[in-house]
């Protein structure tokens, strides 16, 4: 077991990043690297078509959010955008992977449903921009999978554990690590690129507004997608953390316990408690309890009909 970041930086000296994680997998669990490498083939594919769908928009369940990902990518085709169009297209996708979320689409989990735009949205950008070849986008969501293992050993990967840094926050690390891995990095510019993402979301909350993942959850995912990338570049071009990796995770780790309830995922605190934010809710929980009612009422009017036929 690869059981810290000192641990893989030791191990996978001069390797290839990919092989030292599909090589462990396949000592611990005996899974064949071909297998892993086919299922996330499909992952990458489940990305793809989940980015396409969600250009076109559409109404989120809360009706909060839904068509970020179709403004942003009108704007560039018209040529309205400023930005490169790799941190375009890394905004967008993280956006149209969250729209698609936010309307119960299918997505992968990367790590986990409400970070899920931010890894897709920078190794798909990358992989379009500097005609990567797809198999090594494959390689590379090995890396992003094998940075996201050894946090998860000492971090539960949810907000509502430790705030959004547990999930944006790990996801921008996964992301940078994987990208400065498919930019012909060496597995000390993953780890590098990893933690220089990582340490650069501490602190942040967890608080959607009305208990649900669409704000601020979307368009923070194209936010960390486009600092995951920035991560990777510093970290490729020698720029190293001062704190070492696994003490970015133990900070968070610390951070998160000391964090309020209120930001943990509870709607209870940050953007969920401002006026508007509280107001979004009220209305969220009475859509909620008028169809309930209305439910309540449809199953009453069922029970009255059968009673009625059993009876005539
Ligand atoms: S704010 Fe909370 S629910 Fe939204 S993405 Fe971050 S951790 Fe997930």
């Amino acid at each position: 077991m690869i059981e810290s970041f000192a641990h893989l930086d030791q191990l996978a000296a001069g390797r290839d990043l990919a092989d030292v994680f599909l090589e462990t997998d396949e000592q611990e669990h005996g899974i064949p690297a071909a297998q892993i490498l086919a299922a996330l083939r499909k992952r990458r594919e489940v990305m793809r078509d989940c980015i396409e769908r969600g250009k076109g928009g559409g109404q989120s369940m809360g009706k909060l959010v839904g068509n970020e990902a179709k403004l942003l990518d009108e704007a560039f085709r018209s040529g309205r955008t400023f930005l490169d169009p790799l941190t375009i297209k890394a905004e967008l996708y993280a956006l149209s992977v969250m729209g698609e979320n936010s309307r119960m689409g299918v997505i992968v989990a990367a790590p986990t449903a409400g970070a899920g735009g931010v890894v897709p949205g920078m190794l798909l950008a990358l992989e379009e921009e500097r005609n990567v070849d797809p198999e090594k986008t494959v390689r590379a969501l090995v890396v992003a999978g094998g940075i996201g293992s050894i946090i998860a050993l000492s971090a539960n990967i949810s907000g509502a554990a430790g705030g959004c840094q547990n999930e944006v926050g790990v996801a921008s690390s996964m992301g940078a690590a994987a990208v400065a891995y498919m930019m012909g990095g060496t597995p000390a510019d993953s780890i590098q690129a990893a933690a220089l993402a990582l340490k650069n979301t501490l602190g942040l909350v967890c608080d959607p507004v009305g208990g649900l993942v669409e704000v601020p959850c979307v368009k923070r995912n194209a936010l960390f997608a486009v600092h995951g990338l920035t991560a990777a570049q510093l970290a490729l071009a020698g720029v190293k953390s001062v704190i070492p990796m696994d003490e970015v995770v133990e900070a968070m780790v610390r951070i998160g316990r000391a964090l309020p309830r209120g930001l943990k995922e509870t709607a209870e605190g940050g953007l969920a408690t401002t006026a508007t934010g509280c107001a979004i809710g009220s209305r969220l929980k009475d859509e909620a309890n008028q169809r309930r009612a209305e439910r309540a009422a449809e199953r009453e009017r069922v029970a009255h009909e059968r009673k009625e036929a059993v009876s005539s």
